[in-house]
């Protein structure tokens, strides 16, 4: 079984608790105004990769230390039997840790909107956060991009970890920069206003951001 993705990242410390390993799954028919991250909407585009092979990657990040998984995209969830898949392997190989680790899964969808088989894919995950992204409805709450995005805590490691977050809003974002071969990557929830700014810091010290994932 392959799970579509668009990229993978570790460690990630801005979008969940504590250090994780990131994962951003490509297809998305939700087309949310303002996404940051339209690259990761063509369900054609990315790279099929076996969840065994992802499997691998989050043992080595358990190895590694890490406290948590998070699964983001484009839609995790139009892939359920490929996302149930992976996350079956993902929770076996936690509860081989000695210690506390969590899964985080993004999702555009509200609760009500999953069907059988997308609540069955997700029935590991602690937490999950859900709703489409409103460009008109910013947040200042930590993880979440608009007002309407709900952090759902589903078990008693995510209530743990997770409650005193439900409310949380931090005086920044939490956001990282990574580069690699295909380019510099934004990783978190930017802020209100923060990529056009970002662009105008950029463009006075002489730097155009080619091909920004958050423009058509
Ligand atoms: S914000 Fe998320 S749900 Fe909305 S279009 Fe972008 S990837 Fe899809």
């Amino acid at each position: 079984m392959k799970l579509a993705i668009n990229r993978v990242h570790s460690p990630v410390t801005a979008l969940g608790y504590g250090r994780r390993l990131g994962i951003w799954t490509q297809g998305c028919p939700l087309a949310c105004r303002g996404c940051m991250s339209r690259d990761t909407w063509d369900p054609a585009a990315g790279a099929e990769v076996a969840v065994e092979a992802l499997a691998d990657l989050w043992g080595q990040a358990v190895r590694d230390g890490a406290d948590g998984l998070t699964v983001s995209g484009g839609e995790p969830l139009t892939q359920p039997a490929a996302l149930a898949a992976f996350l079956e392997l993902a929770h076996e190989i936690r509860g081989e840790a000695e210690r506390e680790i969590d899964l985080l899964v993004y999702t555009g969808y509200e609760e009500s909107e999953l069907g059988e088989d997308q609540l069955a894919a997700v029935r590991h995950a602690d937490v999950l956060i859900t709703g489409r992204y409103e460009v008109a409805r910013p947040t200042r709450l930590i993880w979440r991009g608009s007002a309407g995005q709900r952090m759902l805590i589903r078990t008693e490691l995510g209530e743990r970890r997770y409650r005193p977050y439900v409310d949380h809003e931090p005086e920044r974002s939490p956001m990282q920069v990574t580069a690699d071969e295909r380019g510099v990557w934004l990783i978190g929830v930017p802020g209100e206003g923060t990529l056009p700014a970002l662009e105008r810091a950029l463009r006075s010290r002489g730097v155009e951001a080619r091909h920004p994932t958050w423009r058509p």
